[in-house]
């Protein structure tokens, strides 16, 4: 039997902004608002596509593993206070 077990766990923040286009949004711009082909510019679209590229990989990754996965609860110390059988000869009759 092939097991494997994958955990994703993405989190960075990025705060970037070109110095010569400090207008310039690539969600919104997109590739033709670059202006005399600045590298910086290109840049921040080359990262916001790849953003695009990490949230569909991540949907996708999720879609696929949703029906194999099981959700694991936190050990809890309160979830060990289960209702022990109570002793022998104590129950009554
Ligand atoms: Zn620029």
């Amino acid at each position: 039997m092939f097991q494997f077990s994958y955990k994703l766990k993405v989190a960075e923040r990025v705060k970037a902004k070109c110095q010569r286009h400090p207008r310039y949004n690539p969600e919104r711009d997109g590739r033709g608002g670059i202006k005399g082909g600045c590298s910086t510019c290109f840049s921040l679209f080359d990262l916001h596509q790849a953003r695009l590229s990490l949230d569909a990989a991540h949907r996708e990754f999720l879609r696929r593993a949703t029906p194999w996965s099981h959700v694991r609860r936190p050990r809890n110390r309160t979830n060990s206070q289960r209702q022990k059988d109570p002793p022998f000869g104590s129950q009554p009759l």
